[in-house]
């Protein structure tokens, strides 16, 4: 028989009921106990869901009150030294504190999940010394999962891939040594399962889709030699998010009972690894998209399956998503607003779930018994396929009539500087903010009003008016140079651009982990994208017209609005990105027209799009840099186009960035004491660049002084010149009494910074 599987369920609860325990239990309005209920009636809902859909492996241990990786850190003891922790067993205050921080010890460090958006944290390694086990709830909730007749199939993260994504903290440690320190504690985790009568494991081991080294690829070989040979336990070892690409022959041979491959992103893998897989080697295949939200076409799932069954037999082959679904949203039925068209093409875990049954039935007893449900998916995707709510005759045309000059300004960045400066008149190292200000109650309350519809069209915008005009005034009181209108009409710089494009739809209740208690409601792209009318002139012209100094527009970029989105998948990610790139081009030209004489596009998120594999960076840049473009070439040499990145490493992908021919970028560097601006000098990077000169991501309020001593650090690396003064963010999460201070040093540290270059000038 074929297997039908899961390696993963969303934790959060369908109605977000996770955040609700954790958030009151670090309140302290509620209880630990109470917060271990609510974790136990998650998981018995989650692991009923998948029993009744007819799941038989279900996965346990991908509960988590907070991430898996600060769970493997507990289970392990990898826990600093800075949360005092006495070696017994890893409880829930010393768990929160790793997450979170406490008054006396920073919280560990979080970051990206490969190239999703959930962040987990980051396992650091001082000592190995205090290496064992210290937690029990693995255990206990496959314990837990029995009791309830449910076949629990426990999940870990593999040594490879926990030691691979952590940070090794001491001068005197090797990756050998905390591997050497680790093997017998996954050694004892497989005895204890197998105490449990677990069956199977599954052993997650992501790393094998990235660029490895040698080194690891002959750990790889001998680690899992030693643990298969130390168990019963049958050991799947799974991969995703990528194809296994090299390491392909490495993966089929790591000696264990059963290999997972993403079929979704690594769909071309497949006939290799049939071809290849030793004869004892279960394949589990991942076909239902686990990150992304459409409905699977099963018809082309089930033949893929029977396909991988002609060579594997059916009991040596497992039905599976692509990768764990914490990716993706719980439940599409609870979505009673969403247009109904719409809703038919998508599936979130739930259905998912039952997919999986389906295609597995499908195998095991013929297609004919699951003849009603394919009719259903086949028409569904039919009614997609040809729906005119997607397909927009227009759009692509005028997306095929796109020529080259589209994609660069008019003059090179040298003539434009002059035309520029001509206009602008503006002193040496002028000053500006990144766009949003302060989101008071009463902005977040008008708007929220104005949304339920118990607040006016015309009050709203009466209330957004005074917001702007508030902002435009204080920044011509305290003296900045370029101003922005404050953003109060944005609750999210995404949502609000997908929200007046046409080919966007939102949902209420698709949440997913970002990370901890954060939750993010990406909304979903699902067709041609249009903008019936202008986004966001209305607000920038007012701005203006209260001032006689320049006001930046203020724009999310196609890149970044692409993938804090979940994207449609029956097109390439850059046709997409390139219908936006034409949206925001039109909202450009727009801007000028209205006589908004510097517009800034704001690319956060260039970055994350990055594939997995070095190998394919240079396509997906190419083709990020020109959506960029198109979106901000349309405009006359005289404008000056901004734009604004945080929280990336530049030095890797400098030059596409120079690339993307932005007068002026606003970057983020005031954490790593400008160290940043290094590629940039390194590059000889030739435009304008304001590196941030202050973190807006404390409360702590900066010194003139500190932002003098940063901007002389710049000036060591770039010419005066090029350097604007910002801070390294959006204030919109900071408080009027926390930004006032921090702008009026700022502005004043400029002043002391052209002081000083007039002073050395006419020396
Ligand atoms: N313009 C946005 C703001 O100021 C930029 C936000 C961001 O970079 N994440 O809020
Ligand atoms: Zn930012």
């Amino acid at each position: 028989m074929v297997t039908a599987t899961n390696l993963g369920f969303p934790r959060i609860g369908g109605k977000r009921e996770l955040k609700k325990a954790t958030e009151s239990f670090w309140k302290g309005t509620t209880s630990e106990a109470d917060l271990f209920n609510a974790g136990k009636s998650l998981r018995l809902k989650n692991w009923n869901v998948q029993k009744d859909a007819g799941i038989t492996h279900i996965p346990v241990g991908d509960f988590s009150f907070y991430d898996h990786v600060l769970d493997m850190c507990a289970l392990l003891g990898c826990v600093p030294k800075r949360y005092n922790w006495d070696g017994g067993k890893v409880d829930t205050a010393t768990y929160f504190a790793m997450a979170r921080g406490t008054d006396d010890a920073p919280a560990m460090e979080m970051t990206k999940w490969f190239n999703t958006n959930y962040h987990y944290i980051v396992p650091e390694f001082e000592t190995v010394e205090n290496l064992k086990l210290s937690t029990t709830k693995l255990f206990d909730e496959i314990k837990e999962a029995q009791a309830l007749g449910i076949t629990p199939r426990p999940v870990i993260l593999g040594p490879l891939s926990f030691i691979g994504l952590g940070k090794i903290k001491s001068d005197t440690l090797s990756r050998d040594d905390i591997l050497i320190a680790l093997l017998p504690l996954y050694t004892q985790i497989l005895q204890k399962l197998e105490a449990l009568n677990v069956e199977w494991v599954q052993i997650d081991e992501p790393l094998l889709v990235t660029d490895i080294c040698d080194g690891m690829r002959q750990a790889y070989r001998k680690i899992y030699g030693t643990l298969k040979s130390s168990t019963n336990v049958k050991i799947l070892l799974a991969t995703y998010f990528e194809e296994l690409g090299e390491n392909k022959d490495l993966a089929m041979n790591i000696d264990v009972h059963a290999l997972h491959i993403d079929l979704k992103r690594g769909g071309t893998q497949l006939d290799y690894i049939l071809q290849h897989l030793p004869r004892e080697r279960t394949l589990s295949i991942g076909l239902v998209d686990g990150r992304n939200i459409w409905r699977t076409d099963l018809d082309v799932a089930i033949t893929l399956a029977e396909k991988a069954r002609e060579s594997t037999g059916s009991s040596r082959l497992m039905i599976a998503p692509s990768c764990s679904m914490i990716h993706c949203p719980v439940d599409v039925s609870q979505e009673t607003k969403c247009d109904s068209d719409i809703k038919e093409w998508l599936a979130f875990a739930t259905q998912k779930i039952d997919e999986i049954a389906i295609i597995t039935k499908a195998l095991n007893e013929g297609r004919d018994s699951v003849a009603q449900e394919l009719a259903d998916n086949k028409a569904a995707l039919d009614r997609r396929t040809t729906s005119t709510k997607i397909h927009n005759p227009d759009v692509k045309e005028r997306i095929s009539a796109i020529t080259s000059p589209m994609y660069s300004r008019k003059a090179p960045y040298n003539a434009r500087k002059d035309v520029q400066a001509d206009i602008f008149k503006l002193p040496s190292f002028p000053t500006t903010t990144i766009g949003s200000f302060p989101q008071t109650k009463e902005i977040r309350q008008a708007r929220a009003a104005y949304k339920k519809g118990s607040l006016s069209q015309d009050s709203y915008i009466a209330a957004m008016k005074k917001g702007i005009e508030h902002v435009v005034r204080y920044q011509e009181s305290i003296d900045i140079d370029v101003l922005v209108h404050g953003e109060a009409e944005r609750n999210d710089m995404v949502e609000y651009f997908g929200e007046q494009l046409d080919g966007f739809a939102f949902t209420q209740f698709g949440w997913v982990q970002s990370y901890g208690s954060r939750y993010v409601k990406p909304p979903i792209i699902f067709g041609d994208i249009t903008r019936p009318k202008a986004m966001t002139v209305k607000w920038s012209s007012y701005a203006q017209s209260l001032t006689e100094r320049p006001l930046k527009g203020m724009l999310t970029g196609p890149v970044t609005i692409l993938f804090w989105s979940f994207i449609r998948d029956d097109q390439p990610l850059s046709e997409t990105c390139r219908q936006i790139g034409l949206a925001i081009r039109d909202e450009v030209t727009d801007l000028e027209n209205a006589g908004i004489k510097a517009i800034q596009i704001d690319e956060p998120a260039i970055r994350e799009g990055l594939p997995i594999r070095k190998d394919d960076w240079a396509a997906y840049l190419k083709w990020a840099v020109e959506c960029f473009k198109l979106s901000s070439c349309g405009v006359a040499d005289k404008t000056q186009i901004h734009t604004h990145m945080c929280y990336s490493e530049f030095n890797d992908i400098i030059e596409s960035i120079a690339a993307l021919d932005a007068d002026v970028i606003s970057i983020e560097t005031s954490r790593s004491q400008m160290e940043l601006l290094d590629a940039f000098a390194d590059y000889n990077y030739p435009n304008e660049i304001g590196p941030g000169v202050y973190d807006i991501h404390s409360p702590r309020i900066p010194a003139e002084g500190e932002m003098v001593a940063l901007l002389n650090k710049a000036c060591a690396v770039l010419k005066a010149q090029q350097i604007w003064v910002n801070p390294d963010c959006g204030l919109k999460t900071r408080s009027w009494d926390e930004v006032k201070p921090a702008l009026e040093h700022m502005v004043s540290a400029a002043k002391k910074m052209r002081a000083a270059r007039a002073k050395s000038q006419a020396a």
